[in-house]
C-alpha cells in the first residue's frame, strides 16, 4: 500500500495506469469494452470531462462520441444537472424510503412515453432488463421467450445467449458460468428475420411470455429494426398473448423524446410495445434505469402482486435529481430537431470524406444515435454487422483517437452525439476523419 500511495502522487501515463489498474482489477477495468480488447492498444484514462470533450490523463483533450455510452446527451457537466445533483447531495445521499421526486421522475415518464401508466424504478439497465423478463413470466404464467442475436439487454444470465445451430433452436449461453439450463427457454432468432420470426411463433408462440428487441440496435453498431419486421413482430405478440418489450435502455429519450417507439408509432397505425425499458438518458449519468407499462401489468409486481423485484438504492434521491434535470433539457421545444440535425451532419460528412478517398462507407442516424460501418451497405443483422471490414474500422479508430476524437472502441457499438457538440467541433470531427481516410 505504501508502494502504492508513493506511485499515485506522481503523474502517471495512460500506460501507466492501465499496467497499474491491471494488477487490482481483472483486464484493469470495470465493464469490459474500455479495455479496447476489440481495437489494440492502450485505454484512455480519464481525469475530466466538460460539454462535448474528455480529457485524459495525459492531458490530451478528446471530443467525445461516447457519451458515458449514452447517458450524457447534453454533454458533460451541464450547468442545471449540475446544479440539481449539487442541491441533491447535500439534502442527503441515500434514505432507502420513498421520495417525491421519485414520484416526479415516474409522473414525467409516464407524460412523454404513451402506453405507459406506472414504471419502478431500478439503478441499472441489467437490472431493468432483467425485471421486465421477470415481470412479463410472471403476469402470462408463460416461461419462453425470444431476443435477437446482437442485441444486448445486459448481463442477466437468461440473456446471456447466442442462437443455436440450425433455425429457431433455444440458445447456448454466451458467458461461462452460465448453466445451459438457465438459458433452455431463450430462443435466439436473426433480426429483420420475418421468415424465422413466423416459424419460431408458429412452434412456440403459445408458451412464449414475452419478445425483447432493441428497436433500433445499438449494440450491433446501429441497426434498425425494418418496419414491416416490426409491424409483423406486433401482429404475432398481440395473436399469441406474447408480450412485446422494447429495451429502449440506449433509445430511450435519445433517438426522439418518446424513444423508438415513437418513430414506431409515427410509420404503423395504433403501434407501441407492451413494455418498456429504459436507462442511460433517464438518470442523466447517474445509476438509474426503468421499466414500465400498463398498470394492469403492474400490478403483478411485489408488494402489490406475486412477482418480487427490489433494491437497496433504486430511486436514488441523487440519481433521480440528475435524471429529471436531464429529462426537463431535453423536453424542451426544439431540443430534439436541433440534435438530429447535428448528428446527422456528421454521418452525412463522414460519408462525404469516406467518398472522397474512395472507402466505402454506410452511415444512419436517428435523433442524438449514429452508426457507420465499412461497407457498401447498411448490415440489416448481426451476422452481416461482423461482416464488415473490421481492420479497417480498428485503423480508422486509432487515426481518429490520434486525431482527438473519441469514437467507440469496438465496431459493433453506436456512437452518441451531444447537445454540447457545436458545429466546429462537428467539422473538426469530419476534418480529422478526411486526414484518416486519407492515411
Ligand atoms: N440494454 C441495452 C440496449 C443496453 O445498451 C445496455 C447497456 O449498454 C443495457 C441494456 C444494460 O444496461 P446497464 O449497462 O446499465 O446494465
Amino acid at each position: 500500500a505504501r508502494e502504492r500511495s508513493a506511485v499515485s502522487t506522481d503523474r502517471l501515463t495512460n500506460e501507466q495506469l492501465f499496467e497499474r489498474a491491471q494488477r487490482v482489477i481483472p483486464g484493469g477495468v470495470n465493464s469490459p469494452v474500455r479495455a479496447f480488447r476489440a481495437v489494440g492498444g492502450t485505454p484512455r484514462f480519464i481525469t475530466r470531462a466538460a460539454g462535448a470533450f474528455m480529457w485524459d490523463a495525459e492531458d490530451k483533450r478528446y471530443i467525445d462520441y461516447i457519451g458515458s455510452w449514452g447517458p450524457m446527451i447534453l454533454g458533460h457537466g451541464h450547468p442545471a444537472v449540475l446544479e440539481a445533483v449539487q442541491r441533491a447531495v447535500t439534502e442527503g445521499l441515500s434514505f432507502g424510503a420513498p421520495t417525491e421526486r421519485e414520484i416526479q421522475l415516474a409522473e414525467t415518464i409516464v407524460d412523454l412515453v404513451p402506453g405507459i401508466e406506472q414504471v419502478r424504478l431500478v439503478s441499472s439497465g441489467t437490472e431493468a432488463a432483467m425485471s421486465a423478463i421477470r415481470l412479463a413470466r410472471g403476469a402470462t404464467g408463460r416461461s419462453k421467450l425470444i431476443k435477437f442475436e446482437g442485441c444486448y439487454h445486459g448481463h442477466a444470465d437468461a440473456l446471456l445467449v447466442k442462437a443455436g445451430s440450425g433455425l429457431a433452436t433455444f440458445g447456448h449461453p454466451t458467458s461461462a458460468g452460465v448453466p445451459p439450463e438457465v438459458v433452455q427457454h431463450t430462443l435466439v432468432l436473426e433480426y429483420n428475420n420475418i421468415e424465422q420470426l413466423e416459424a419460431a411463433f408458429a412452434q412456440h408462440g403459445a408458451a412464449l411470455a414475452c419478445v425483447m428487441i432493441e428497436p433500433i440496435a445499438g449494440n450491433m453498431n446501429f441497426v434498425r429494426a425494418a418496419m414491416p419486421f416490426m409491424k409483423r413482430l406486433r401482429e404475432l405478440c398481440t395473436q399469441h398473448g406474447a408480450l412485446l418489450v422494447f429495451d429502449e435502455v440506449m433509445t430511450g429519450f435519445r433517438v426522439a423524446l418518446g424513444g423508438a417507439q415513437s418513430v414506431y408509432a409515427a410509420a404503423i397505425p395504433g403501434f407501441a410495445p407492451d413494455i418498456s425499458v429504459f436507462g442511460k438518458v433517464i438518470g442523466g449519468g447517474m445509476p438509474l434505469a426503468a421499466f414500465g407499462t400498463s398498470k394492469a401489468i403492474m400490478q403483478h409486481l411485489a408488494p402489490l402482486g406475486a412477482v418480487y423485484q427490489a433494491g437497496t438504492l433504486s430511486g436514488n434521491p441523487v440519481a433521480t435529481a440528475c435524471g429529471l434535470a436531464t429529462l426537463t433539457e431535453i423536453a424542451k421545444p426544439g431540443f430534439f430537431a436541433a440534435l438530429a440535425a447535428r448528428t446527422r451532419s456528421l454521418v452525412d460528412g463522414l460519408q462525404q470524406a469516406a467518398r472522397a478517398a474512395d472507402v466505402p462507407l454506410a452511415v444512419d442516424s436517428e435523433g442524438g444515435m449514429f452508426g457507420f460501418f465499412f461497407a457498401a451497405e447498411l448490415p440489416q443483422h448481426y451476422n452481416a454487422v461482423m461482416a464488415t471490414d473490421k481492420a479497417r474500422f480498428n485503423r480508422f479508430f486509432h487515426a481518429m483517437l490520434d486525431r482527438g476524437v473519441y469514437l467507440a472502441p469496438a465496431l459493433y457499438e453506436a456512437g452518441f452525439v451531444s447537445a454540447a457538440h457545436t458545429a466546429d467541433d462537428i467539422a473538426a470531427t469530419i476534418a480529422a476523419a478526411r486526414e484518416a481516410f486519407a492515411a
